[in-house]
């Protein structure tokens, strides 16, 4: 079962109090922008083997929305940080670089 702390409340909240939002660090398309970028935005998806960044919701703690950066192939978490960051922290990637040496951090939702 997956266990993240919540950035938020501190709380070690396991998989049944939380809900998926789905991949991190997408980049928005909105009005203006073309077909195939508003596309991507809305249907593309990395579903990696591997590292991936999330959004979750502690929907049966504090109701706050984090990020989690963990392994899909192995449940292992790598971190927590605020939803309101742009690009995960230094030491989160720094800590999935010593896991997973020559894993490097891409631009995620660069479609
Ligand atoms: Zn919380």
């Amino acid at each position: 079962m997956l266990t993240f702390r919540c950035p938020v409340c501190g709380v070690d909240a396991e998989e049944t109090e939380l809900s998926p939002g789905g991949e991190a660090h997408l980049k928005r398309y909105g009005p203006g922008s073309s077909d195939e970028d508003f596309s991507g935005y809305l249907f593309q998806r990395e579903n990696p083997r591997g590292v991936h960044f999330e959004r979750w919701r502690h929907a049966y703690g504090c109701g706050k929305w984090f990020h989690a950066a963990r392994c899909t192939q192995t449940l292992e978490v790598f971190g927590t940080y605020p939803a309101q960051t742009t690009e995960p922290p230094q030491e989160i990637l720094d800590t999935i670089t010593k896991k997973r040496p020559g894993w490097t951090w891409r631009e995620l939702g660069a479609k």
